[in-house]
């Protein structure tokens, strides 16, 4: 069975951005597909809709897929963007399930009401919500998600599925039950932001491969547990780097975004095998994004685990089998061609579509 993959449509943190400094990392703002034998094949998972939601439904229009279902970490508008301008919003024959945070009362529903509707823009969110399917969360550590090739998708308590997990028991998804192995289960965990943001963990049971998305995460104090146990052992890690530590001191604390040499001590405590750095800030250029990398590598203790700089439209690809080289197909003009042979997890990063 071919591992879980991740496809970036959208790295850029705040605000999109188009600068000749930025050619390389390109300018959408977050928005990712994932790819998982677990998931039916007429569905698709994602996690927010920045701008760069628009060209994953453009990939998504010519697979014929019927359901979209999207994990929002938060409503920030850079996470929000490409929704209205995603063809499919706007056609009855696809079903939206939109899954995220609820605060005081407001959750997806609430959102992008307030998002899509006149004078911000001229079409009323009641003029397509018929086949959106929402659900939000306000304690999203106390669920579970799981998806299941035939089962489809399944929200339970998480006292619950420890329950059946502790008993082995087939879980209810869909009309019928279903070995856990089979499944693909997303836990959550709050962020360090200002409004209630969710971290998404994936844990691919047939392939055992974990992948961990943590934006908007801001630096903390230590490392609390529940942290750590979210991202513990993930083969890959993407996560919020948008300062280089200099800036940070000096300019940003407190607006809730993270370093790199952050990045590297938690990954260091949790075991996690690859960490590429996102959420790249408006003013970044190509060249100040690889020092944010190069200060995640130099407060590495652990030497085995690698870093990079996440860029729009890459395909990365966590192999099932024990090793395979990193390459980088086109990425090689920018130092990062670097291969660690003794690495016992490979992942493969490639261009799902060119930008350029
Ligand atoms: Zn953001
Ligand atoms: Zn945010």
């Amino acid at each position: 069975m071919k591992s879980i993959s991740v496809v970036t449509y959208g790295t850029a943190g705040s605000c999109p951005v188009c600068t000749p400094e930025r050619s390389i990392h390109g300018g959408n703002t977050t928005s990712l597909r994932i790819l998982s034998e677990c998931i039916p094949k007429e569905s698709a998972l994602a996690i927010d809709m920045g701008t760069g939601f628009r060209l994953l439904c453009k990939d998504l229009l010519k697979e014929g897929i019927d359901t979209i279902n999207v994990l929002i970490t938060h409503f920030h508008a850079d996470h929000m963007l490409g929704l209205p301008f995603a063809p499919q919003t706007y056609m009855k024959g696809v079903r939206k399930e939109l899954i995220g945070p609820s605060e005081n009362g407001r959750g997806p529903k609430e959102e992008f009401e307030n998002l899509m509707a006149p004078a911000r823009f001229p079409v009323h969110f009641a003029e397509v919500e018929s086949r959106f399917f929402f659900k939000g969360f306000e304690h999203p550590a106390a669920h579970v998600i799981l998806f299941h090739p035939q089962g489809g998708r399944k929200i339970m308590a998480v006292d619950e599925f420890e329950r059946l997990e502790a008993e082995r028991k087939h879980f209810p998804i869909g009309k019928g039950k279903y070995s856990l192995e089979e499944c693909l289960v997303v836990r959550m965990y709050r962020c360090n932001h200002p409004e209630l943001t969710i971290s998404y963990r994936f844990e691919e049971r047939p392939t055992g491969k974990v992948f961990v998305f943590l934006t908007d995460h801001e630096n903390m104090d230590g490392h609390p547990t529940g942290l750590i146990r979210h991202i513990s052992g993930a083969d890959l890690l993407i996560a919020d780097g948008q300062y280089d530590r200099n800036t940070y001191d000096t300019l940003t604390a407190g607006f809730g975004h993270g370093t790199g040499d952050y990045l590297a001590r938690l990954a260091c405590r949790a075991g996690v095998k690859r960490v590429g750095i996102t959420h790249h800030d408006p003013d970044a250029t190509d060249e100040s994004i690889l020092k944010i990398v190069k200060e995640a590598k130099s407060a590495s203790t652990e030497p085995d685990i690698e870093y990079f700089s996440c860029k729009d439209l890459m395909t990365i690809e966590i192999w099932s089998f024990s090793y395979t080289p990193v390459t980088w197909r086109r990425w090689s003009n920018i130092g990062e061609t670097t291969l660690n042979p003794a690495r016992k997890c490979g992942v493969f990063i490639s261009i799902a579509t060119s930008l350029f």
